[in-house]
Protein backbone atom coordinates (compact mmCIF):
# COMPACT_ATOMS: atom_id res chain seq x y z
CA UNK A 1 0.00 0.00 0.00
CA UNK A 2 3.14 2.62 0.62
CA UNK A 3 4.19 1.58 -2.52
CA UNK A 4 1.04 2.47 -4.13
CA UNK A 5 1.12 5.96 -2.19
CA UNK A 6 4.78 6.55 -3.12
CA UNK A 7 3.60 5.83 -6.90
CA UNK A 8 0.48 8.02 -6.89
CA UNK A 9 2.99 10.70 -5.55
CA UNK A 10 5.96 10.20 -8.36
CA UNK A 11 2.49 10.04 -11.22
CA UNK A 12 0.94 13.45 -9.84
CA UNK A 13 4.22 15.00 -9.66
CA UNK A 14 4.92 14.24 -12.99
CA UNK A 15 1.44 15.03 -14.25
CA UNK A 16 1.45 18.42 -12.67
CA UNK A 17 5.03 19.34 -14.01
CA UNK A 18 3.35 18.08 -17.82
CA UNK A 19 0.21 20.24 -17.15
CA UNK A 20 2.16 23.34 -16.21
CA UNK A 21 4.66 22.76 -18.64
CA UNK A 22 7.42 23.33 -16.24
CA UNK A 23 9.67 24.97 -16.74
CA UNK A 24 9.27 25.48 -20.33
CA UNK A 25 5.90 26.89 -20.48
CA UNK A 26 5.87 29.68 -17.74
CA UNK A 27 2.37 30.20 -18.83
CA UNK A 28 0.60 28.14 -16.23
CA UNK A 29 0.67 30.36 -12.96
CA UNK A 30 4.05 29.66 -11.77
CA UNK A 31 6.53 33.20 -11.80
CA UNK A 32 9.83 31.47 -12.40
CA UNK A 33 11.39 27.95 -13.23
CA UNK A 34 12.69 26.98 -9.91
CA UNK A 35 9.48 28.18 -7.91
CA UNK A 36 7.92 25.53 -10.32
CA UNK A 37 10.54 22.75 -9.37
CA UNK A 38 9.89 23.53 -5.63
CA UNK A 39 6.26 22.45 -6.00
CA UNK A 40 6.83 19.68 -8.36
CA UNK A 41 9.38 18.24 -5.45
CA UNK A 42 6.78 18.86 -3.17
CA UNK A 43 3.78 16.52 -5.06
CA UNK A 44 6.50 14.25 -5.32
CA UNK A 45 6.70 12.88 -1.82
CA UNK A 46 3.49 14.25 -0.47
CA UNK A 47 0.94 11.37 -0.83
CA UNK A 48 3.39 8.96 0.41
CA UNK A 49 4.18 10.98 3.66
CA UNK A 50 0.79 11.83 3.83
CA UNK A 51 0.08 8.19 4.13
CA UNK A 52 2.97 6.67 6.43
CA UNK A 53 1.99 9.61 9.08
CA UNK A 54 -1.86 8.88 8.90
CA UNK A 55 -2.18 5.05 8.23
CA UNK A 56 1.17 3.51 9.52
CA UNK A 57 1.51 4.30 13.07
CA UNK A 58 1.67 0.85 14.53
CA UNK A 59 4.50 -0.22 12.18
CA UNK A 60 6.30 3.18 11.97
CA UNK A 61 10.09 3.52 11.51
CA UNK A 62 12.14 6.24 10.59
CA UNK A 63 13.80 4.74 8.07
CA UNK A 64 10.71 4.76 6.20
CA UNK A 65 11.20 8.47 5.78
CA UNK A 66 14.19 7.96 3.53
CA UNK A 67 12.45 6.30 0.79
CA UNK A 68 11.40 10.21 -0.01
CA UNK A 69 14.45 10.12 -1.48
CA UNK A 70 13.76 7.48 -4.21
CA UNK A 71 10.43 8.98 -5.17
CA UNK A 72 11.91 12.32 -5.50
CA UNK A 73 14.88 11.01 -7.90
CA UNK A 74 12.40 8.86 -10.15
CA UNK A 75 9.82 11.66 -10.25
CA UNK A 76 12.78 14.14 -11.08
CA UNK A 77 14.40 11.94 -13.60
CA UNK A 78 11.19 11.36 -15.23
CA UNK A 79 10.22 14.88 -15.66
CA UNK A 80 14.08 15.84 -16.89
CA UNK A 81 13.95 13.42 -18.91
CA UNK A 82 10.70 14.09 -20.78
CA UNK A 83 12.18 18.15 -20.82
CA UNK A 84 15.24 16.97 -22.05
CA UNK A 85 13.78 15.25 -25.34
CA UNK A 86 11.27 18.15 -26.39
CA UNK A 87 12.85 21.28 -25.46
CA UNK A 88 15.12 23.90 -27.51
CA UNK A 89 18.07 25.97 -26.41
CA UNK A 90 18.94 29.22 -27.58
CA UNK A 91 22.49 30.10 -28.43
CA UNK A 92 22.78 32.07 -25.42
CA UNK A 93 21.61 29.19 -23.41
CA UNK A 94 18.13 29.81 -22.81
CA UNK A 95 16.01 26.62 -22.03
CA UNK A 96 12.26 26.70 -23.53
CA UNK A 97 9.74 24.87 -25.58
CA UNK A 98 9.36 26.86 -29.10
CA UNK A 99 11.15 25.81 -31.59
CA UNK A 100 13.78 28.30 -31.91
CA UNK A 101 17.32 27.28 -31.71
CA UNK A 102 18.63 23.63 -31.51
CA UNK A 103 17.06 20.97 -29.49
CA UNK A 104 18.57 20.77 -26.45
CA UNK A 105 19.13 16.85 -27.39
CA UNK A 106 21.84 17.75 -30.18
CA UNK A 107 23.66 20.11 -27.34
CA UNK A 108 23.90 17.91 -24.00
CA UNK A 109 23.79 14.87 -22.16
CA UNK A 110 21.21 14.03 -20.62
CA UNK A 111 23.23 13.60 -17.63
CA UNK A 112 24.25 16.84 -18.19
CA UNK A 113 20.80 18.26 -18.16
CA UNK A 114 19.93 16.11 -15.30
CA UNK A 115 22.38 17.54 -12.79
CA UNK A 116 21.63 20.71 -13.59
CA UNK A 117 22.09 21.80 -9.89
CA UNK A 118 19.77 24.56 -9.03
CA UNK A 119 16.71 22.36 -10.97
CA UNK A 120 17.61 19.48 -8.43
CA UNK A 121 18.51 21.49 -5.22
CA UNK A 122 14.78 22.79 -5.66
CA UNK A 123 13.26 20.24 -6.43
CA UNK A 124 14.90 18.54 -3.47
CA UNK A 125 13.96 21.39 -1.32
CA UNK A 126 10.60 20.72 -2.02
CA UNK A 127 10.46 17.06 -1.48
CA UNK A 128 11.73 17.11 1.77
CA UNK A 129 8.92 19.81 2.92
CA UNK A 130 6.07 17.53 3.67
CA UNK A 131 8.07 14.84 5.97
CA UNK A 132 8.92 18.30 7.87
CA UNK A 133 5.26 19.40 8.12
CA UNK A 134 4.05 16.08 8.79
CA UNK A 135 6.63 15.41 11.70
CA UNK A 136 6.55 18.45 12.89
CA UNK A 137 2.17 17.87 13.53
CA UNK A 138 2.77 14.67 15.28
CA UNK A 139 3.95 13.55 18.52
CA UNK A 140 6.75 10.70 19.19
CA UNK A 141 6.13 8.56 21.97
CA UNK A 142 8.00 9.51 24.90
CA UNK A 143 8.58 5.27 25.95
CA UNK A 144 9.72 3.89 23.42
CA UNK A 145 10.57 6.89 20.64
CA UNK A 146 9.91 4.51 17.61
CA UNK A 147 6.73 5.03 16.78
CA UNK A 148 3.99 8.47 16.70
CA UNK A 149 1.10 8.53 19.01
CA UNK A 150 -2.97 7.82 18.68
CA UNK A 151 -4.16 11.11 20.11
CA UNK A 152 -8.03 11.58 21.19
CA UNK A 153 -9.33 14.35 22.47
CA UNK A 154 -11.18 13.24 25.89
CA UNK A 155 -12.94 16.57 27.40
CA UNK A 156 -12.65 20.13 27.60
CA UNK A 157 -12.40 22.13 31.10
CA UNK A 158 -12.15 25.41 32.88
CA UNK A 159 -9.51 26.95 34.84
CA UNK A 160 -12.15 26.80 37.79
CA UNK A 161 -12.50 22.90 37.27
CA UNK A 162 -9.32 21.75 35.79
CA UNK A 163 -7.79 20.50 39.11
CA UNK A 164 -11.11 18.32 40.22
CA UNK A 165 -11.48 16.97 36.89
CA UNK A 166 -7.74 16.48 36.58
CA UNK A 167 -7.93 14.12 39.85
CA UNK A 168 -10.88 12.31 38.43
CA UNK A 169 -9.27 11.49 35.33
CA UNK A 170 -6.36 10.36 36.99
CA UNK A 171 -8.58 7.96 39.13
CA UNK A 172 -10.41 6.69 36.17
CA UNK A 173 -7.44 6.10 33.94
CA UNK A 174 -5.91 4.49 36.92
CA UNK A 175 -8.62 1.63 37.48
CA UNK A 176 -7.67 -0.47 34.86
CA UNK A 177 -11.68 -0.22 34.29
CA UNK A 178 -11.79 0.52 30.71
CA UNK A 179 -15.40 0.80 30.45
CA UNK A 180 -16.01 2.55 33.59
CA UNK A 181 -12.97 5.10 31.67
CA UNK A 182 -15.39 5.39 28.57
CA UNK A 183 -18.48 5.72 31.03
CA UNK A 184 -16.53 8.49 32.85
CA UNK A 185 -15.19 10.36 29.51
CA UNK A 186 -18.70 10.16 28.41
CA UNK A 187 -20.14 11.84 31.22
CA UNK A 188 -17.30 14.57 31.37
CA UNK A 189 -18.19 15.43 28.04
CA UNK A 190 -22.24 15.91 28.27
CA UNK A 191 -21.37 18.35 30.76
CA UNK A 192 -19.05 20.36 28.86
CA UNK A 193 -21.12 20.35 25.61
CA UNK A 194 -18.23 18.71 23.83
CA UNK A 195 -19.79 17.99 20.89
CA UNK A 196 -21.65 21.07 20.04
CA UNK A 197 -20.61 22.41 17.20
CA UNK A 198 -19.77 25.77 17.85
CA UNK A 199 -17.67 25.68 20.76
CA UNK A 200 -15.45 28.76 22.47
CA UNK A 201 -12.13 27.65 22.86
CA UNK A 202 -11.86 26.53 27.01
CA UNK A 203 -9.54 26.96 29.00
CA UNK A 204 -7.69 23.31 29.11
CA UNK A 205 -8.30 20.02 26.75
CA UNK A 206 -7.60 16.57 28.64
CA UNK A 207 -6.12 14.25 25.80
CA UNK A 208 -5.50 10.47 25.62
CA UNK A 209 -2.40 9.25 24.09
CA UNK A 210 -1.38 6.09 23.22
CA UNK A 211 1.84 4.15 21.79
CA UNK A 212 0.75 1.29 19.56
CA UNK A 213 4.41 0.02 19.40
CA UNK A 214 4.97 -0.49 22.98
CA UNK A 215 1.47 -0.28 24.37
CA UNK A 216 2.37 3.10 26.68
CA UNK A 217 -0.46 5.23 27.47
CA UNK A 218 -0.52 8.79 28.35
CA UNK A 219 -3.16 10.98 30.10
CA UNK A 220 -2.37 15.01 29.30
CA UNK A 221 -3.64 18.22 29.33
CA UNK A 222 -2.70 21.56 27.30
CA UNK A 223 -3.55 24.45 28.67
CA UNK A 224 -5.15 27.06 25.91
CA UNK A 225 -6.09 30.55 27.83
CA UNK A 226 -3.85 31.78 30.68
CA UNK A 227 -3.94 35.01 32.39
CA UNK A 228 -0.83 36.92 31.20
CA UNK A 229 0.88 34.62 28.98
CA UNK A 230 1.04 33.74 25.68
CA UNK A 231 -0.95 30.97 24.32
CA UNK A 232 0.66 27.79 24.32
CA UNK A 233 2.23 26.61 20.84
CA UNK A 234 0.26 22.98 19.33
CA UNK A 235 1.03 20.21 20.75
CA UNK A 236 2.68 21.57 24.01
CA UNK A 237 0.97 18.94 25.95
CA UNK A 238 1.48 18.04 29.97
CA UNK A 239 1.82 14.38 30.52
CA UNK A 240 -0.69 14.30 33.84
CA UNK A 241 -0.91 10.24 34.20
CA UNK A 242 0.82 7.54 32.36
CA UNK A 243 0.65 3.93 31.94
CA UNK A 244 4.16 2.57 30.86
ZN1 LIG B 1 5.97 3.61 22.32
Amino acid sequence: MALLFGALSVFISVLVAVIAGLPLNLTFGFKFPYEGYFVVGFTSTFFYYLYIFKYFKSSFRYYKLLNGIPLAAISFATIMFIQYNIAYITSDGFIHNLPIGDTLKSQVTFLDYLLSPQEGFFFFLGSSLPMIILISRRIICYQCKKSFMEERRLFDSSIDDYLKDLQQVQVQFYKDEINEFAGFIKEKRMLTNFNTKKRNLPDYTFYHLTCNHCNSQYITSKQHNDVGEEPTEKKAYKIVARKA
